[in-house]
């Protein structure tokens, strides 16, 4: 028998492609973090792993802001470490490498807040890219970890002011706002790829561009201000819808009122305010602690009555006397916020409130969060109702069998409430849609589309 012989032919070997895990913790700006990452990742070439054991190394993006961020980030750290192994650590805990290091000396590397350079580097040096021109093109529009639909813009980082019981600006650092014509541009081209809805996140919205003394710069054939002013025009020209998040109540945010008026950016503003007593705000260094928020809000009411304000609260902060959260309470029935959420004072470490006299016993705590939610719960159900048999314009999120869970004008993904759409399998994710509202509750809307 005769054999040919059989030629080995060296055959091109394919890149291994590296591929990374992914823990996103915490708020939306650390979620606008993690999408940084990954869409500089990605462009390099690597891939996201959907889990542990497909993944050569996680990264886990962290919240340090309150205490139980901070557990809540050293357990997911323990779990990708026992899943996986490989472990790079970075976002506000990373400001604190020593609490992450006592607890998970194994990681391979600790990188701080805003450090992307960092955390890319770390990535590098423990899984080194591999480069290949067809894989490592990324969507122009970046990697997303929201739904197509909508999309957090972070227009600045770090804050300026110095609250109390805060340690976000000692891990974030001052205020750093992105030039007016980058963000629009991101804004632009997110609108390009699909997103309907841009939620303006940031530590502190209304000083945006006062760090770059309100540089100019172009965009579309004119000079614009990086400020606040300039750009909720701006995006509001982008044809998304734009939400406001983390505004304080100065008097130039009064401008931007009439905007919503116009139907240029949403009716809606997120603003903090923490507390109603002057002398809590004060212990508190809250910024704008001395304007006369009521006059505001009503003032704010009188140009735009469409507008829907969410705020958060604190209560219990250390020193409050029931005669101060009494006035709380006088302040939000005359405020009439439509979404709110209240935390119980916890101290944060390294945060100054925490040398201030007077702590407030924990079952205070819990019944003044108790009695402040049901009032705000009774505000909410009120002014919810007063919506049956008007229309409105929602954006759907989800489809959930018969019927469409959406939100409108007033309401945030995932910290506000929802309109129930009965639909009939017509709406699509993503689709906006005109419905009547038919009824209400505490917190959320049911409707029908509207003929
Ligand atoms: S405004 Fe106050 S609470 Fe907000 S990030 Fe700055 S210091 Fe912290």
């Amino acid at each position: 028998m005769h054999l040919r012989p059989r030629i080995m032919r060296a055959m091109p070997v394919a890149p291994r492609i590296p591929k990374v895990g992914f823990v996103s913790l915490g708020c939306p700006k650390a979620l606008v973090d993690s999408e940084r990452i990954l869409t500089h990742l990605r462009a390099e070439g690597y891939v996201v792993a959907p889990a542990y054991d497909d993944a050569d190394l996680v990264v886990v993006n962290t919240c340090g802001f309150i205490d139980a961020a901070i557990d809540e980030s050293l357990d997911a750290i323990g779990e990708a470490l026992e899943q996986n192994g490989r472990v790079i650590v970075t976002g506000c805990l990373g400001a604190r490498p020593e609490k992450i290091l006592a607890r998970h000396p194994r990681v391979l590397k600790v990188t701080g807040a805003q450090a992307y350079e960092d955390v890319i580097g770390a990535v590098h040096e423990h899984l080194p890219p591999q480069h290949d021109p067809f894989l490592d093109l990324v969507p122009p529009q970046g990697v997303k970890l929201t739904p197509r639909h909508y999309a957090y813009l972070k227009i600045s980082e770090g804050c300026n002011h110095k609250c109390s019981f805060c340690i976000i600006p000692s891990m974030r650092g001052r205020l750093a706002s992105r030039p007016i014509d980058e963000v629009l541009r991101e804004g632009e081209k997110l609108v390009r790829a699909g997103v309907k809805e841009l939620l303006v996140i940031s530590q502190d919205t209304s000083a945006y561009g006062s760090d770059l003394k309100y540089m100019k710069r172009p965009w579309r054939d004119q000079e614009r201000e990086t400020r606040f002013l300039d750009l909720a025009r701006g995006l509001g020209e982008l044809g998304a819808w734009v939400r406001l998040h983390y505004v304080y109540p100065y008097p130039h945010v009064d401008d931007v009122i009439p905007l919503m008026a116009e139907g240029k950016v949403l009716p809606y503003l997120d603003v903090p305010f923490q507390h109603g007593s002057p002398a809590v705000l004060k212990r508190m260094k809250r910024p704008a602690h001395a304007e006369n928020t009521l006059a505001r809000i009503r003032a704010w009411r009188s140009v735009c009555p469409e507008l829907v304000i969410r705020s958060t609260f604190i209560v219990g902060f250390p020193g409050e006397t029931e005669a101060e959260f009494e006035e709380l309470l006088e302040w939000l029935d005359e405020a009439q916020l439509d979404r709110v959420g209240c935390f119980a004072y916890s101290p944060v470490e390294g945060a100054t409130a925490n040398a201030l006299p007077g702590a407030v016993p924990e079952e205070v705590k819990a019944e003044r969060q108790a009695r402040f939610m049901e009032r705000a719960q009774a505000i909410s159900t009120a002014r919810l109702a007063k919506r049956v048999g008007t229309r409105m314009r929602v954006l759907i999120d989800r489809i959930d069998g018969d019927i469409a869970v959406a939100r409108g004008p007033g309401d945030a993904p995932e910290i506000d409430g929802v309109v129930r759409v009965r639909s009939g399998g017509r709406l699509r994710v993503g689709d906006f849609a005109d419905v009547g509202i038919t009824a209400s509750d505490a917190y959320d809307l049911d409707a029908c589309v509207a003929t």
